[in-house]
């Protein structure tokens, strides 16, 4: 498709795409087949051998995870493995956890259930899941603007002032959910200055290992918390999900050492243990920091020709009609349209048979309220396939403007 073509050429294109009846999806940041496959020694890497760090992994306990568990999660997370508890397959639900005990019973500060209300900050466009979690947990989210290197603080620093139930921050340092960006060394070094007490920021660290070759580093975030006296207010998650295999990998929480005490004395009345099986397996796939970066290698490989491709098209688009991201690792690609834009490209691109992300997803309570943010999820679908469906989507831009 050339999209110097005139319009009524650009039409017929679009009714092809209708009338082949194709389905295309470019909804959720799901791993490929192929990055599955590199997972696949994990089935039998065990080989009857269930002892690992001296233990009998096949029975109750260390809640807090295997010692080597510990230490994959600390070089995932950057941070140390004292501070890390390995638990369960999902961050997420790690996360609604830690909110839950923050609800019922706080740390050394009130439980957020005794307060009137309590709110989070939400840098945007962010991570759906978050902001449905929140929801569903009663907290209030304010949405604040990222600035491509991280949260405005200006925002902020603002409604600190004015918001006295603000009790924290939600956000992706590194390749965020969609925006691809990598939080700078100011801005964590903001963030770890803001002195309010009970605030939590919440690191949800997905991507922390997720580079293509040419990634810029994350600061160490847990370093500069530590460095400003405000340990206490940092919360780090990550898991292997798009690392190994999602909803069968490790989750884990980095924690200070007082938030720990109070998280675990909470998740010790759920659970008499962890998956150390599972653990063990993780370890022994990954036994050193440079087998993990090889392997991340390997998904690179794998993952960057598709979001090549994704800009080699978006690159075909007449200029000023959008603009886009460009991670240097990561999942997604944020796409915006013109103000007003976005849901009519929606229902174009589902008309034809293109399945996005649900639109105002990126947005606390779906409200994207200029209408224009797309988050594109490129990693699923194979590479002919993204051809066809970014062809079609950028064809759906285009009639938007005409309609
Ligand atoms: N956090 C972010 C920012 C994500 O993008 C995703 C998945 O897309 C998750 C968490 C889900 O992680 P998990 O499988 O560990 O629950």
């Amino acid at each position: 498709m050339s999209l110097s073509d005139d319009i009524s050429e650009i039409k017929e294109k679009y009714q092809v795409f209708k009338d082949s009846k194709r389905l295309l999806d470019l909804t959720r940041g799901r791993p490929s087949p192929e990055q599955l496959d590199l997972s696949d020694n994990l089935e039998t890497i065990m080989k009857g051998d269930f002892i690992q760090d001296k233990i009998d992994t096949r029975n109750y306990g260390l809640l807090e995870g295997l010692p080597s568990a510990r230490k994959l999660a600390g070089w995932v997370l950057n941070s140390d493995p004292e501070n890390i508890f390995v638990n369960g397959t999902s961050s997420l639900t790690l996360l609604g956890h830690y909110l839950l005990s923050m609800i019922f019973h706080g740390d050394r500060h009130l439980a957020w259930k005794d307060l009137d209300k309590v709110s989070f900050l939400c840098p945007v466009p962010g991570y759906d899941r978050h902001f449905a979690m929140l929801e569903k947990l009663g907290i209030k989210m304010i949405p604040i603007p990222l600035m491509g290197d991280g949260p405005d603080l200006d925002s902020i620093e603002n409604l600190l002032e004015t918001d006295e139930t603000i009790k924290g921050m939600i956000c992706v340092p590194k390749h965020s959910n969609p925006t691809g960006e990598i939080f700078s060394k100011e801005k964590i070094e903001a963030l770890a200055s803001i002195n309010r007490d009970g605030f939590k920021i919440i690191f949800d660290n997905a991507y922390a290992v997720h580079d293509f070759n040419d990634s810029k580093k994350l600061p160490d975030i847990e370093k500069i918390f530590i460095d400003k006296n405000s340990h206490d207010s940092l919360v780090m998650l990550g898991s292997t999900s798009k690392i190994s295999l999602a909803g069968s990998g490790l989750a884990f929480i980095s924690l200070s050492p007082i938030n720990m005490e109070h998280f675990a004395d909470y998740f010790s009345k759920f659970s008499l243990g962890s998956d150390k099986v599972n653990q063990a397996r993780h370890v022994r796939m990954f036994d050193s920091q440079k087998a993990l970066i090889e392997h991340m290698q390997k998904l690179s490989n794998i993952i960057k020709p598709k979001f090549d491709l994704v800009q080699e098209k978006l690159n075909e688009l007449p200029t000023g009609l959008a603009k886009w991201t460009k991670p240097t690792g990561g999942y997604f690609v944020s796409f915006d349209s013109l103000t007003g834009n976005a849901s009519k490209i929606h229902k174009l691109c589902e008309e034809a048979g293109l399945k996005l992300t649900p639109l105002g997803a990126t947005f606390p309570y779906g409200k994207d309220l200029e209408n224009k943010n797309i988050r594109l999820a490129p990693t699923q679908i194979e590479l002919d396939e993204l051809l066809d469906a970014m062809d079609l989507f950028c064809i759906c831009v285009l009639l938007a403007e005409e309609i």
